[in-house]
């Protein structure tokens, strides 16, 4: 099973999306938010792109899990992943997200990784760095996800305020039954 740095950010907000996201159930193409958040990204990082790469990580984690993450920009003489969200409404899941990348490095060899987590419209930045504590916590966070999707069971839904926000939220709330998928 491929565990992504995407699937460690849903988990953080809600199992459920986490779990319909993996089950190939997208709801994103409704969501504004999600279409918002494209848009940012698509036009702050041409500017940066001379100084910054794209690059993809993996590494075995067990058996049965394999650990992938793309980070879209990446100054490697600073050794500094820049992560540009939207809004920081779910800013733990996004800092968690960050520290899913730095550890993916370490895990390749490449220490004393940061990142930059930036909201543009807020003017927000804020720096993120990977203790020894939060890298057992990844590794609980990992098995915890492989528990998770290798259920058929859909998890409850988190009617939390996220909700309204969240582009399942139709699906959530229309009543259907989620137990089948
Ligand atoms: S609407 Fe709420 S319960 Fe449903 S996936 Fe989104 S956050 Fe989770």
């Amino acid at each position: 099973m491929h565990i992504n740095a995407t699937l460690i950010n849903l988990y953080h907000i809600c199992a459920r999306e986490c779990w319909l996201h993996a089950n190939g159930i997208r709801m994103e193409h409704t969501s504004d938010t999600v279409y918002d958040g494209k848009l940012l990204h698509e036009m702050s990082y041409p500017l940066r792109a001379d100084r910054h790469t794209e690059i993809s990580l993996t590494a075995e984690f067990s058996n049965e899990i394999v650990l992938t993450g793309k980070v879209d920009f990446y100054d490697s003489k600073a050794r500094t992943i820049h992560e540009t969200k939207r809004s920081n409404k779910t800013a733990a899941a996004h800092e968690w997200q960050c520290k899913f990348y730095i550890w993916l490095f370490a895990l390749n060899g490449i220490d004393d990784v940061q990142a930059i987590l930036e909201y543009p419209k807020s003017r927000e930045r804020t720096n993120i760095f990977l203790s020894e504590a939060d890298s057992v916590y990844l590794s609980n966070t990992v098995d915890e996800v492989y528990h998770l999707l290798r259920s058929d069971l859909c998890p409850p839904r988190l009617d939390e305020k996220i909700c309204k926000h969240c582009s399942y939220h139709d699906l959530c709330y229309s009543g259907e039954d989620l137990s089948s998928y």
